[in-house]
C-alpha cells in the first residue's frame, strides 16, 4: 500500500512514521512534507506538491502516477476546500471527510446549530452579523459571561475572552465592521463562558463505528502558568486521568455526534477531534475538529498498538467495527514543542537545528523545518519540533521528553518546562 499524507506539521511527521511502521504499507509520500520527514528515511518521502486548492490536480495526478491507495489529509483547510471529495471522485480511498462535513470546524455557527438540532450538551449560544445586535447581546449578558467567536477558519486566533465590554465591542468590531478576518468573521458566535478543565479526544470514525484514542490535554498559551498569547499547541500528554463516569459520556456524545452527521447526510470518515469542557455539570462540547490534532497526534500516536493502515484503511472501507483501534494501557506519553523566538509573534526563520542523539523512547517529531541543499536541517516555522516521550507514568515519559528536548538546540529555542504539570489535577482524575 502507498500512503500519501498531505501536510508539512508534527502531526504529518507522526502520521507518516506511524504509518510507515504498518508492514503492509510500502511508501510514505509527505506532500509537502518537512525535514524531519525529507531526513526520516525507509519509506517515507518527501513531494514537492503544496496542499491548496489550486495544487489538488497535482496531487491527484501525482497519486495516479504512484498508484496511491490511501491519501491521509492532515490540516483542516484542504478538507473544508473538498480535497476528500476530489481524491474519491478518482477512486482514491481518502481518510477525511467531504467538504461539507469539514464545515462542522469550517463554521462555527455550523457546528453550533448541529448541536442544538441533536442535543449534544454544548455551551448557549447566538450567532450574529450585526455588530449592534451583538453589542446588545453582550452588554445584556455582561462582557465576562460570554466569549466571542469568528464562526470561520481563523487559524485558533478568533477566540475572545473579553474581561470588559470595551473589549468586546473592540473584538466584535474587528470581526464584522473592519473585516479584520475576513469572511472567517464575517458572522460570529457569541457564547455562554463555561469553567473546568479542557480536554481533547481523537476519534476514527467509518460514518458509523467511532473508535477513540486515549483523551489528551493539550497546552495552548506561550508560556508556563498558561501565560502569554495563543498558540498552536505547545505540548500535551496522554492519556489525561478522566473519571470513567466522564469518560463514558464523553464517548457517548462522540457516538451522537457521528450519528447525527450521518443522519443530517454528512456521514463523517475521518479523524474527528473533540474539545471538551469537564465542567461541573458534565463534559460540554466546545469545538470540532475534522482532522487529528496538533500535537496531540504527536502524543497519542506513541501509544497505538494497532497497525494505523489497518485503522484507516478500515474507516475508509466502513469496516471499521472489524479491526480494534487498541492503545497501550500501561505506558503514557506528553510531548513538547519547541518554538522559534518570538512565536506566537513573528520570529525569525532560517536557523540551524542540532538534534543530537535521540535517546530511546524519544521521539522528535518535526514541524516547521526544512532540510535545504546541502543537508542542514534549518527552521522554517514558529513551532520548530514537538519532542515525545514516552514512559510507564506521566512522570517518566514527561522526563523523556524533558531530556529529549535537552538534546535538541536551535538559536533561540523556548518551549514550556510545565507540560503536564496539572495532570490530576484539572481532570479530577
Ligand atoms: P483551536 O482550533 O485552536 O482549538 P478555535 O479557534 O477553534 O481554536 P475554540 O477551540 O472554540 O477555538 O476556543 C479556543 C479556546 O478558547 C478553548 O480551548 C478554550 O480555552 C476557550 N473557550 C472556547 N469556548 C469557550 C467557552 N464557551 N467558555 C470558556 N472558554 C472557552
Amino acid at each position: 500500500l502507498k500512503v500519501l499524507v498531505l501536510g508539512g506539521g508534527g502531526r504529518e511527521h507522526a502520521l507518516a512514521w506511524a504509518l510507515a511502521k504498518s508492514e503492509r504499507v510500502s511508501r510514505v509520500f509527505v506532500a509537502p512534507g518537512n525535514g524531519g520527514t525529507a531526513t526520516a528515511g525507509g519509506k517515507i518521502e518527501n513531494v514537492a506538491i503544496g496542499h491548496r486548492v489550486d495544487d489538488f490536480p497535482a496531487l491527484i495526478g501525482f497519486a495516479q502516477v504512484q498508484g496511491v491507495g490511501l491519501v491521509v489529509p492532515g490540516p483542516e483547510q484542504p478538507l473544508v476546500d473538498g480535497v476528500a471529495d476530489a481524491f474519491r471522485r478518482v477512486g482514491i480511498a481518502t481518510f477525511g471527510p467531504s467538504g461539507k462535513a469539514a464545515q462542522m470546524e469550517g463554521s462555527k455557527a455550523f457546528s453550533k446549530d448541529f448541536m442544538r438540532r441533536h442535543g449534544i450538551p454544548t455551551a448557549a449560544y447566538e450567532r450574529f452579523t450585526d455588530y449592534e445586535q451583538a453589542c446588545a447581546y453582550v452588554r445584556a449578558a455582561g462582557a465576562a459571561a460570554v466569549v466571542v467567536k469568528a464562526s470561520g477558519l481563523a487559524g485558533g486566533k478568533g477566540v475572545l475572552l473579553p474581561r470588559t465590554a470595551e473589549e468586546a465591542e473592540a473584538g466584535l468590531r474587528a470581526m464584522l465592521v473592519d473585516g479584520a478576518f475576513g469572511a472567517a468573521g464575517a458572522e460570529v458566535v457569541v457564547e455562554e463562558r463555561l469553567e473546568g478543565a479542557e480536554i481533547s479526544v481523537l476519534a476514527v470514525s467509518d460514518g458509523y463505528t467511532v473508535a477513540a484514542f486515549p483523551a489528551a490535554q493539550d497546552h495552548k498559551r506561550a508560556l508556563d502558568n498558561d501565560e502569554g498569547g495563543n498558540t498552536g499547541g505547545m505540548g500535551a500528554y496522554a492519556p489525561a486521568a478522566v473519571p470513567s463516569a466522564t469518560a463514558e459520556a464523553v464517548r457517548a456524545i462522540i457516538q451522537r455526534t457521528v450519528d447525527g452527521m450521518r443522519r443530517d447526510g454528512l456521514p463523517f470518515v475521518g479523524c474527528l477531534f473533540t474539545g471538551f469542557m469537564l465542567t461541573a455539570d458534565g463534559p460540554r462540547v466546545l469545538e470540532y475538529n475534522v482532522r487529528f490534532g496538533d500535537p496531540e497526534t504527536e502524543a497519542v500516536l506513541p501509544l497505538l498498538e494497532s497497525d494505523l493502515a489497518d485503522v484507516l484503511v478500515a474507516a475508509c472501507e466502513g469496516r471499521l467495527d472489524a479491526v480494534p483501534l487498541v492503545c497501550s494501557a500501561e505506558r503514557s506519553a506528553a510531548t513538547v514543542v519547541m518554538a522559534s523566538a518570538g512565536y506566537p509573534g513573528a520570529y525569525a526563520t532560517g536557523g540551524a537545528i542540532s538534534l543530537g542523539a535521540a535517546a530511546s523512547d524519544t521521539l522528535v517529531f518535526h514541524s516547521g523545518t526544512a532540510r535545504r541543499g546541502d543537508g542542514e536541517v534549518v527552521t522554517t516555522g514558529g513551532r520548530v519540533v514537538a519532542v515525545t516521550g514516552v514512559g510507564r507514568s506521566l512522570q517518566d515519559a514527561l522526563q523523556r521528553a524533558y531530556a529529549g528536548v535537552d538534546a535538541v538546540r536551535f538559536e533561540g529555542a523556548h518551549w514550556r518546562t510545565d507540560i503536564g504539570k496539572k495532570a490530576g489535577l484539572t481532570c479530577g482524575g
